[in-house]
């Protein structure tokens, strides 16, 4: 990991058990940076409220939430559970165990529920059903943390970027994942967000494989 100087993150305080089930857990999120994840929300957690855009089946939210619990904080996970454009049937982030019993549509809820059942976080981990552009225009909470990992087209990403930075108090931290310079790596829409948050005076905290952790 590659750390800058201005915040430092805590040293992880998992629990093997935890640990298990983020890894154990269906999702898009390398052990290697979930436990970066898992870190900035340590730092984060103390300071107020943390939220997340991209639930999924909840892998994520296992590595920030065991934070919220070993502080007390909390996890507001934003999803419409319906999946991304990728993950549509057909698709290629398509998982057949994610579709309803239509076969038609996606729903991760149920499981995004039992994986936090499963780790005894569903204290620390709010899940937020709906749309992130229509649950960005009405929250009003100053939030510790946020971590963008929703919608990847441009235009979704954009919006949940500028729906909810705002929010961000004085060191609070956003973090960005699949954030890849070379478009053979992956979509841009991501990087263009990471460039727009460094426009915006972020600075960049930590960084692992595509995700970023920056700050003010
Ligand atoms: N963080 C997860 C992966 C998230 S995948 C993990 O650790 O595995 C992206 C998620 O964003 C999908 O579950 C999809 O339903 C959700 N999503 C995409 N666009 C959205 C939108 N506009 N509003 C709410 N959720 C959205
Ligand atoms: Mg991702």
């Amino acid at each position: 990991m590659v750390e800058r100087l201005h915040v430092t993150l805590p040293a992880a305080v998992m629990t093997a058990a935890d640990l298990e089930a983020a890894r154990g857990a269906r999702g898009f999120m390398p052990g290697d940076e979930g436990l970066v994840l898992h870190r900035a929300a340590l730092f984060a957690a103390p300071r107020g409220p943390m939220l997340e855009v991209g639930g999924y089946c909840g892998k994520s939210a296992v590595y920030l939430g065991s934070a919220a619990r070993e502080h007390g904080g909390v996890l507001f996970s934003v999803d419409h559970h319906r999946g991304s454009e990728e993950n549509q049937p057909g698709e290629l982030y398509c998982e057949e165990a994610v579709l309803d019993a239509s076969g038609a549509r996606v729903d991760t809820l149920p499981h995004f529920r039992r994986t936090l059942e499963a780790t005894g976080l569903e204290e620390w981990v709010v899940a937020v059903v709906g749309g992130s552009a229509t649950v960005a225009r009405h929250w009003r909470t100053p939030l510790s943390l946020l971590f963008i990992d929703g919608g990847h087209s441009e235009a979704a990403a954009q919006a949940d970027y500028a729906g909810f930075h705002a929010h961000l108090g004085e060191d609070g931290l956003l973090l960005i994942h699949d954030v890849f310079t070379d478009p053979a790596d992956g979509g841009q829409a991501p990087f263009h967000v990471y460039q727009r948050a460094l426009d915006d005076g972020f600075r960049e905290v930590a960084a692992q494989g595509s995700l970023r952790v920056l700050s003010r």
